[in-house]
């Protein structure tokens, strides 16, 4: 039985309260999706049932593409000046705000993260949405020169609708990262959440209705991926795709994109390292290394899954990693543990493998962090565990496990480290560590990755920052201004005027 037939037939136990499904938000209304049928929604931290989501389906899909279409070509949304779309973004980032304490508790349970994590979340996701409410007028164009006697200009304009799927690791954050930007340049978007965890995400669509958003701005369809989100990514009524995902997933939806001759922008995951030479100051080091796999239990796109040691200071390294390591503990959310569980019980079963067979392998584990005792039993809980000197070719230095498990891996010397560094499928972020400047600046430059960071390290950190990855992570920006070009078109106007 797939598992997702076994979480619609529901055989874990259900809360005293089950919060019931709302339906498909299209034209800020709340339609029962066409199937009449809803999908359970597990606590991770308790592996309980304590919501239900609608299952929407391809008509469902069909009238949200069709109400943003009718938004875009002519409805009131298509009206509006870009001054006029940013204040409604910063009405929506208000809101966001205001209702910090529901959305956190929602998002907290639904994700199973630590509840100072969620409100963190929260704000990140209003934050977004005041970042692209202040950049929706600022986007210029250009004056572009030519033969005498014409006048050229390049405008930027929307794509039209957007098509959005995103993960169940961040909901609220990464709705507000990927619609921001696209109302801010006034496309009119269909997002399909992760049937994982969107509470938040339906909610959020909720109160851009409350903002002011004319019908058809913001349409979000829950339901299965393979259902819901392929109708998405294959509708022949949206002109560009955004997706954050497991490359398999984004291999599919790139050839929709294809079959369709639109565009798209691909989030995919990484095996991001941080590279920590001789001459770091170690004891800031270490305590960024433990947060950045420990942060949403490992589940992150840009978790630090690699920490790459010059081999004279691996010792010394691994004795400050273990002594950190060893303290941290997964829990409740409300117990402000050091990390929640993993989503479902599925995801748990693949960490649980890689930690299996590396541990069969006879890799070394350098360190093991805990359960806290207080933990329900259903929850899908993980101790974080760091493994090292991690052999070059296990799966574990190369694969992404998306759970808390660090791989350590000693190197030579600056070639080695690049060497290793770049030696994955992967290319998303990288940290290095170190006090000299050439060498910060020299790795900067080869490291093959979207975002490098020297003596830091933020894994999803930074709304201003341009994100995106290379080669298996996937392509385009998201974040910052960048993610204003991902969502607009470069229109040429040539003029003649004598
Ligand atoms: P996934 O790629 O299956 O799910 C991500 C989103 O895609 C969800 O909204 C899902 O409903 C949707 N989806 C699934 N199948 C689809 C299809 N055929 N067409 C269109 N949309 C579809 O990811 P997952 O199975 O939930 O997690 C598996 C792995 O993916 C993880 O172990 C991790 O490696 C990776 N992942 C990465 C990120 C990230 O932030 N880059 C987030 C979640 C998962």
């Amino acid at each position: 039985m797939m598992w997702e037939d076994r979480r619609v037939m529901g055989d874990y136990p259900r809360a005293a309260e089950v919060k019931p499904a709302k339906g498909c938000f299209i034209n800020n209304l709340w339609e029962s999706s066409a199937s009449g049928s809803s999908l359970p929604v597990l606590a991770p931290a308790e592996g309980v049932v304590f919501a239900e989501i609608a299952a929407g389906n391809e008509q469902d899909i069909d009238r949200a593409v069709a109400a943003a279409r009718s938004a875009f070509d002519g409805g009131p949304w298509s009206r509006l000046t870009a001054t006029e779309r940013g204040r409604l973004l910063s009405r929506l980032s208000q809101l966001i705000l205001e209702n910090a304490d529901e959305l956190t508790e929602l998002e907290a349970r639904d994700c199973g993260k630590p509840i100072r994590a969620a409100r963190a979340d929260i704000q990140a996701a209003a934050r977004y949405f005041e970042f692209y409410a202040g950049a929706a007028d600022k986007v210029h164009g250009e004056q572009i020169p030519f033969t005498n006697g014409y006048y050229v200009t390049g405008e930027r304009e929307p794509l039209g609708v957007t098509g959005h799927v995103i993960p169940w690791n961040y909901p609220a954050q990464m709705t507000g990262r990927t619609l921001g930007p696209a109302l801010a340049m006034g496309n009119a978007t269909v997002l399909k959440p992760a049937e994982d965890a969107c509470l938040t995400v339906l909610r959020i669509a909720e109160l851009a209705a409350e903002a002011g958003f004319p019908e058809g701005a913001v349409n979000v369809v829950p339901g299965l991926g393979h259902v819901a989100g392929a109708a998405l990514s294959e509708h022949p009524g949206i002109d560009f795709i955004s997706f954050t995902g497991s490359p398999m997933v984004g291999t599919l939806i790139q050839t929709a994109a294809a079959k369709n001759h639109i565009g798209c922008v691909l989030e995919l995951g990484g095996k991001s390292p941080q590279i920590i030479f001789e001459d770091a100051d170690l004891d800031a080091a270490i305590p960024v290394v433990v947060a950045a796999i420990i942060q949403n239990a490992g589940q992150t796109c840009s978790a630090g899954s690699r920490v790459l040691i010059q081999r004279s200071i691996w010792e010394k390294s691994v004795t400050l990693l273990r002594d950190r390591f060893g303290a941290v503990k997964a829990g409740l959310p409300h117990h402000d543990a050091d990390l929640g569980p993993i989503i479902n019980a599925k995801q748990k079963a693949r960490v649980e493998g890689f930690i299996q067979r590396a541990r069969e392998a006879g890799v070394p584990v350098i360190a093991e962090g805990g359960v806290r005792d207080d933990a329900p039993a259903g929850g899908f809980y993980v101790a974080p565990v760091v493994f090292g000197p991690v052999p070059r070719p296990d799966s574990l230095a190369l694969d992404e496990v998306f759970g808390p498990v660090l791989a350590a891996i000693p190197f030579e010397d600056e070639a080695d480290a690049l060497a290793l560094a770049n030696g994955t499928e992967y290319g998303l972020i990288a940290g290095v560590w170190t006090r000299d400047t050439g060498r910060a600046i020299r790795m900067a430059r080869r490291l093959r990755v979207g975002q490098v960071y020297i003596n830091a390290y933020g894994a999803g950190g930074g709304i201003e920052l341009p994100f995106g990855g290379v080669k298996k992570s996937g392509h385009g920006r998201e974040k910052g201004f960048e993610a204003l070009y991902e969502f607009s078109a470069l229109k040429t106007i040539v003029i003649k005027h004598d």
